[in-house]
């Protein structure tokens, strides 16, 4: 049976590239009907942040990527979580050693060259132990012969066993690293697809010799291209590029998170738009990239807009509702997430687009001349002063297509374009060249009194 796992070390943040690694464990996994676990990989207890864990759990159920086992489902396999597991790791490090595949070592610091240590005797080793000096177990690499595997991705991949440097396995302070406790885990966990960065690709020639030893199945290994912000660059938190957090907070969906992120390497058939549910059905291996994935903000931004085009209006609106506290005169709500719903690329855009409500900008004579409205502010006040003397006998402000037939006819009576009209009173209602919607939805939104207070203000 497929099964994938997820395995993030609990470092503080999701960011990009880790999501993109379980969504995509996901993906291969359910697109097979097989199993996705989740295994906290927690053994480096310098970098492990203080709530890193739960912030994991949470981002992996908002965005529905549901694990069929971890810390909290048992599948007979666990624990889950690696410090809970060290036993196990001394148990099969114990046993590296009795098949030839690991020693003790007692050098400090980084070696150069052949470990001196694979030449102490038994009895050395055992003296060396019982008077309590520090150690750690390494791995032993053959000095001749060749490792080779076959990677989803990255194809036909092949080392000479003497380049390989003879890594720590259980650290002196009884942890394992990464290089053994994935091997060990891996294989306990029945994990028939391992899906990484390509970051792991260099050393898993070494996780295959450990394989070897044990005479376990090596699993089929599926690494992945990097998640670069441009040519050149990674991305990382460190340099403030976005984290899954980050991206939530600045009014992303987290559908269109999900379906941007599972294109930075794999590239669907036709439809870039895709649910999750389409994505299980749509993922395949055979179109994994190997060249670095580029994380293109703008191609989010528009993703994110058609999300929230295609949703229904009162959905749209109750997520613009928050957004809206701001607003301390009384507006017709709906409507303004009528008019904002097409235009709208992120939530987090609502606050800039709303500012006209409270108050009209700062005037601004130069927003009045407009070349392809043809208007300037001469002509534009002479406009505004017809609208003011007409509007008094309008009262349909909550029909739009009334509204446009008075402005409308108005251009019509003066022989003008229907700019001339309405750009004047645009800009009147709000100060600002850019708003969400026209002179009609915008005057629907005010509603009439306070339309007409602000073109009384502008003629002023
Ligand atoms: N704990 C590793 C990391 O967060 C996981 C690598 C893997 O998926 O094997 O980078």
């Amino acid at each position: 049976k497929m099964r994938t796992r997820f395995a993030p070390s609990p470092t503080g943040y999701m960011h990009i590239g880790n999501l993109r690694t379980a969504l995509y464990c996901y993906l291969i996994a359910k697109h097979d009907h097989g199993d996705f676990i989740l295994r906290i990989e927690d053994t480096d207890q310098q970098r492990e942040v203080e709530g890193a864990i739960d912030l994991i759990y949470q981002v992996m159920e908002e965005t529905g990527l549901h694990y069929d086992e971890g810390p909290d489902i048992d599948g007979g396999v666990g624990p889950y979580i690696q410090s809970q597991r060290l036993d196990i790791y001394h148990e099969y490090a114990q046993k590296l050693i009795d098949l030839g595949g690991a020693h003790y070592c007692f050098c400090e610091g980084e070696l150069e060259g052949e470990d001196p240590c694979l030449h102490l005797s038994q009895q050395e080793i055992q003296d060396k132990l019982d008077a309590g000096i520090s150690h750690v177990i390494r791995q032993t690499i053959p000095t001749t012969g060749t490792t080779s595997f076959d990677d989803e991705v990255y194809g036909h991949i092949e080392v000479e066993n003497k380049t390989l440097n003879e890594g720590i396995l259980i650290k002196s302070d009884g942890y394992p690293t990464y290089n053994f406790a994935n091997v060990i885990d891996d294989h306990l966990m029945n994990i028939s697809h391992v899906v990484r960065g390509n970051e792991y690709l260099s050393s898993t020639p070494k996780y295959n010799l450990i394989y070897k030893t044990f005479d376990w199945e090596i699993p089929t290994y599926i690494h992945l291209p990097p998640v670069n912000k441009d040519e050149t660059h990674k991305l990382s938190k460190r340099n403030g590029d976005a984290s899954y957090q980050d991206l939530k907070e600045k009014g992303y969906l987290k559908e269109a998170i999900i379906n941007y992120i599972a294109l930075l390497g794999w590239s669907p058939a036709d439809e870039e738009i895709l649910s999750l549910d389409d994505l299980i059905a749509q993922f395949n291996i055979e179109h994994i990239s190997k060249s670095p994935a580029i994380f293109d903000i703008d191609k989010l931004n528009w993703m994110n807009g058609m999300y929230l085009r295609e949703m229904p209006l009162n959905q749209f609106h109750e997520l613009l509702l928050p957004y809206y506290h701001s607003i301390t005169r009384k507006v017709d709500l709906l409507e303004l997430s009528k008019v904002l719903q097409p235009r709208l690329e992120k939530l987090s855009d609502v606050e800039e687009s709303i500012d006209f409500i409270n108050q009209a900008h700062p005037f601004d004579a130069s927003i009045y001349t407009h070349k392809k409205m043809k208007t300037n502010p001469e002509n534009s006040l002479e406009a505004l002063e017809l609208v003011k003397e007409r509007i008094a006998d309008f009262d349909d402000f909550n029909n739009d297509e009334a509204m446009t037939e008075f402005f409308v006819n108005l251009a019509k009576e003066k022989e003008l374009k229907n700019g001339r009209i309405m750009w004047p009173v645009r800009v009147a209602l709000t100060n600002k060249s850019f708003t969400p919607g026209g002179a009609v939805e915008i005057a629907h939104i005010l509603g009439k009194e306070e339309t007409s207070r602000r073109i009384d203000q502008a003629i002023i």
